[in-house]
């Protein structure tokens, strides 16, 4: 069938079974002749598939994800020849079909890779972007002079649409690092969109966490609310809309998404949010046009580093926080003596502090600006300096001062983090909504080479509002600005510009080989999560799956610590003596207490593979390796 003749025609699941014959059956694949078909193909991804679990150890590649449909489709791209950038951008793809809320083509996200041959680290930023037009004061109401009420004005908006990012970086990633084309690595995720997949218990509940909003946009209602309710729990969920939009992004790559029919509807449908006459939701426009769309760009920026324990720690740099606030945390525990028994306490009350000046340093100095301090804010001169702020025996009073940066050993002494020029740098955060949006998988491929992948359309469920016919949601991301506009802030709205993230995908390097792979969705808290896994497996003792499974606080420069009821529960009376004092953590837009849904792998010295993913968070993940360890 012709490229044009497909189009014209759209049956989406002809066109995907197409697709997949002409990828996953062809000569690179390693696919076996017996699935040359589209039906012998799609059965061949199906069989052989181990139960799913959270935890696989074993050889010869690994993925996890939190979901167990994405983590087959990477297992299954491991196993037919494919590395670890193919098995992430099918993953991703298929995360956007199985995990509509959290991730898929309408938002963005960041991608580190290191590549075994190089020994090199790279990332892509593909972050959605504020459109040429945003103003200002885009996020202030013209009829208070305020800025609109966060939610519901603000989130469900088309002015807190960015462009997306997520189409261009599977582009990207495949290009720098791939063997497949994007054509056999959408294929796996076009057959799901279009045969469906079944509906679980976190689907439909994160669906009627939605339903209000969704009902107010009749192309979102279609979708996700047939009838009037959420899916059943153990329905199939189709969406052709999806199928037909990602065979398009396969067959003509990015301009089938940023030029064309698509783009014209994307633009349109941010100007003019398709709300329901009858819906009490004021959906305020955006600005965005299609020459936003057509010159949108990923970036490619060096990776952050430091070191830790004998380790390099590589995670993103701006627009993210991630990367800096990880690596300075670290930086900061590096000179002190952590572990667990007579001294968990004090580590855990470390860890809190250390993520406390992490904290305030990211709100003063990063953004997505041209003069982050990057260098400064990961050296470890300037960490020590404010290692030297921390009492080891109580709290801090929060919220800590940004530390100056031309302070002495180029960094804050003791004193400078209470200077009068730090006092002006803090800046509001946006309320805390953001515990179980987004998405991360890791993946190792057998050569050694590792993706660390953050992709998210911000909160669950994005904007809410669907592209008509398209089939996906459109983020709103551009919330992660800060709403009113402050000259000196690195976070503030500008065209062309990308909303501070708090992504941290991450890989750590021990003599030049990979040997962790982790990241986790949940807004802010990413940052705190990344840090507690590797503290937990580096510094406490434990596994990689009970660094996974562990219960987590995140402390984020205010006075009180948000945690999990099991981390009360099990260190509560622990860090009374220091003064830490711990809330449930959780908010009025989430009924879940949960901190993150990581997703892990740690690879020894020998190539031996663990993958983790959550047992419990998020209703579990799925974790696979391509040769399980016979037991
Ligand atoms: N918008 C968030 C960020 O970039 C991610 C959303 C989330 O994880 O809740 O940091």
């Amino acid at each position: 069938m012709s490229t044009r003749a497909f189009l014209r025609g759209g049956a989406a699941l002809v066109a995907s079974s197409a697709l997949l014959t002409s990828g996953l059956s062809g000569p690179a694949s390693g696919l076996s002749s017996t699935a040359s078909g589209a039906g012998g193909a799609a059965s061949t991804l199906r069989d052989r598939t181990p139960e799913p679990s959270p935890t696989a150890t074993g050889s010869g590649g690994a993925v996890s994800s939190v979901d167990a449909e994405a983590s087959r489709v990477g297992l299954q791209v491991l196993r037919h020849g494919g590395n670890a950038a193919d098995a992430a951008v099918a993953m991703a793809s298929a995360l956007g079909v199985t995990e509509p809320y959290s991730a898929g083509i309408g938002g963005g996200g960041f991608f580190v890779y290191h590549d075994a041959k190089t020994r090199e680290v790279s990332t892509i930023d593909g972050r959605e972007t504020a459109p040429a037009g945003i103003e200002q004061d885009a996020f202030i109401d013209p009829a208070t002079g305020e800025p609109y009420p966060f939610t519901p004005d603000l989130v469900s908006s088309g002015v807190a649409v960015g462009v997306p990012g997520t189409p261009a970086t599977w582009e990207a990633a495949l290009r720098d690092h791939g063997t497949w084309s994007l054509r056999k690595a959408l294929a796996p995720s076009i057959l799901l969109a279009a045969k469906g997949f079944r509906v679980d218990e976190t689907f439909r509940s994160q669906t009627l966490d939605n339903a209000e909003r969704f009902a107010a946009f009749p192309d979102t209602a279609d979708l996700f609310l047939p009838g009037g309710d959420a899916p059943a729990v153990g329905s199939r969920f189709r969406n052709p809309d999806l199928a037909k939009t990602l065979s398009r992004l396969a067959l003509l790559g990015p301009k089938g998404f940023y030029r064309g029919p698509v783009a014209r509807d994307v633009a349109r449908t941010v100007q003019r949010p398709p709300v329901a006459p009858d819906a009490d939701l004021p959906a305020p426009a955006g600005s965005m046009t299609n020459k936003d769309l057509a010159g949108y760009r990923v970036e490619r920026q060096a990776p952050t580093h430091s070191e830790y324990r004998g380790m390099d720690v590589y995670g993103m740099a701006p627009s993210s926080s991630g990367g800096i606030a990880v690596g300075e945390a670290l930086n900061v525990l590096e000179g002190f003596e952590l572990g667990s028994g007579a001294g968990l306490a004090r580590s855990l009350h470390l860890y809190l502090e250390a993520s406390a000046i992490a904290f305030a340093d990211r709100a003063a100095y990063v953004g997505d600006v041209p003069d982050v301090p990057v260098e400064t804010l990961l050296s470890q001169d300037f960490a020590d300096s404010r290692a030297c702020t921390i009492d080891p025996e109580q709290a801090s009073e929060r919220p800590v001062q940004a530390g100056a940066l031309d302070g002495p050993g180029g960094g804050a002494g003791p004193g400078a983090a209470k200077g009068a020029a730090c006092e002006t740098m803090q800046h509001e955060e946006k309320p805390d909504t953001e515990n179980v949006s987004t998405t991360h998988l890791s993946v190792v491929d057998r050569w050694g080479n590792a993706a660390s992948y953050t992709l998210t359309i911000e909160q669950t469920g994005g904007s809410g509002i669907t592209v008509p016919g398209r089939g996906f949601l459109l983020n709103n991301e551009l919330t992660d600005f800060t709403a009113e506009y402050d000259p000196q802030d690195p976070n503030r709205i500008e065209p062309g510009k990308r909303p501070r993230s708090s992504m941290a995908p991450t890989i750590v390097l021990e003599d030049g080989e990979v040997r962790f792979v982790v990241g986790s969705p949940g807004g802010a808290t990413i940052i705190t999560t990344v840090l507690q896994v590797l503290l937990n497996r580096l510094d406490l003792g434990m596994s990689l799956p009970e660094a996974v499974a562990a219960p987590r606080a995140s402390q984020r420069n205010t006075a009180t610590t948000p945690a999990e009821p099991g981390f009360i529960e099990a260190y509560g009376t622990l860090l009374e003596p220091f003064g830490q004092e711990l809330e449930p953590s959780g908010d009025a837009f989430t009924s879940q207490a949960e901190i993150g849904a990581a997703a892990a792998i740690e690879r020894d010295a020998k190539g031996r593979l663990t993958a983790v993913a959550e047992p419990e968070r998020r209703g579990g993940g799925t974790a696979y390796v391509v040769k399980p360890r016979k037991r």
